[in-house]
């Protein structure tokens, strides 16, 4: 296949999924969670679980960017905007995600704030050159696929000498936040979250190669199966998995060899390896503390450093007590489980932020009406079962 339009085919999808329906066994039921934000918005915009058995159970992940970022993190960020003469660039979704005293920063902004929406870390750099006289601070945030731009972005701004632009580092790691489910209680003590096996992320694959998943199919003995993003990728993924736990295989498969190879792109990750190095600890949303689970810059590059030009120190902040956005990227509440879904909490006033980036959990089962009972589905523009072009 070699057009986008080909990976929507709705007539194969639901061959796919005939196939999977004749080789699921009846009797056991496949728990998969799907890591990325972008499968879970693929699964509810394209009505895939519709096209499933009932005993595949699809299982969100963590991997949507926005909303692992805890609130102190964007308390940090207003708290750098709102220093004089600094201008802060960000990524558009981060803009709307809730932080401490009802503030986000589009409100911080809307105070007089100077918070400018970027599409790449190189527009942030841009900023900077055209504004010699002020601070201009670019809030990066993401996993492994928007890691390497901002590592350009600091070796660009060392090439054109430009005293006047750094980076608050927020960048984190895919593999770590694997281990931390699989390590989790509710995996290993409670059972209260069943794991079978894993659809394995697109992008951050693209750079990190599909190698690093090895350890979690031999180690935890569970299937990891990489696919894009494509409605029929995640079908195709998920028959995969449920033929490796038919076979009692655990292994790491490719469905995604049209951008992802064993070992991702090495020009990258030796950007990568030039910039950043681990840090101890980082918190996240819903996991909390993870050991080695995201970057900061390193001692060479601390004059591009936001955290240490400014002494920034992190302050953890409890969610929302009516958030379940925590219990939602650990697997083990859906968006319905959530009182305020759909109510209080919707994505034009996202009380968490699973409801605020497209790739969140909420955002994404509130937009496709996955979570409205089958009569209405039936009748919800762009979710009806089946919605596959
Ligand atoms: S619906 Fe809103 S408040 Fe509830 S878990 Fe999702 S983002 Fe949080």
């Amino acid at each position: 296949m070699k057009y986008v339009d080909e990976f929507r085919d709705g007539a194969l999808a639901r061959k796919v999924a005939a196939t999977i329906a004749a080789e699921a066994r009846p009797s056991r039921r496949y728990n998969l969670m799907e890591f990325c934000g972008g499968h879970t918005h693929a699964i509810s915009r394209y009505g895939l679980k519709d096209l499933l058995p009932a005993n595949i159970n699809m299982i969100h992940g963590p991997g949507c960017p926005v909303c692992v970022l805890p609130i102190g993190r964007i308390d940090n960020a207003i708290a750098l905007a709102a220093r004089p003469g600094v201008i802060l660039c960000t990524y558009a979704d981060t803009m709307r995600v809730p932080a401490s005293r009802g503030l986000s920063l589009l409100k911080a902004k809307a105070q007089g704030a100077d918070i400018r929406m970027v599409y790449s870390s190189i527009d942030a750099i841009r900023v900077a050159r055209d504004h010699p006289s002020r601070e201009v601070v670019f809030f990066a945030i993401g996993f492994e696929t928007t890691t390497p731009p901002t590592a350009v972005a600091i070796l660009q701004a060392r090439e054109l000498g430009l005293a006047n632009f750094s980076v608050f580092c927020n960048h984190v790691l895919t593999p770590a936040a694997i281990s931390n489910i699989l390590e989790s209680k509710e995996v290993r003590a409670w059972g209260t979250l069943p794991l079978d096996g894993f659809v394995g992320p697109a992008h951050v694959s693209t750079v990190i190669g599909s190698q690093p998943y090895e350890y979690f199919a031999e180690e935890y003995q569970r299937p990891v199966v990489i696919a894009g993003f494509e409605p029929l990728d995640v079908m195709q993924a998920i028959l995969m998995l449920v033929r490796q736990l038919n076979e009692g295989r655990a292994e790491v498969e490719n469905e995604f060899t049209r951008a992802v190879t064993r070992d991702g792109n090495a020009k990258a990750k030796a950007l990568v390896a030039e910039v950043f190095e681990l840090r101890r600890s980082f918190e996240w949303r819903g996991l909390g503390e993870v050991p080695y689970s995201a970057l900061r810059i390193k001692a060479a590059y601390a004059a591009f450093d936001a955290e240490a030009r400014y002494g920034i120190t992190y302050k953890s902040v409890p969610d929302n007590k009516a958030c379940e956005c925590g219990a939602i990227l650990r697997g083990v509440k859906e968006p319905r489980d959530c009182k305020v879904f759909g109510t209080v909490c919707t994505p034009e006033n996202p009380i968490g932020s699973c409801m605020v980036s497209s790739e969140g959990a909420c955002a994404a089962h509130y937009t496709y009406g996955r979570w409205k009972d089958a009569a209405i589905v039936a009748t919800a523009p762009g979710a009806c079962v089946g919605a596959v072009q």
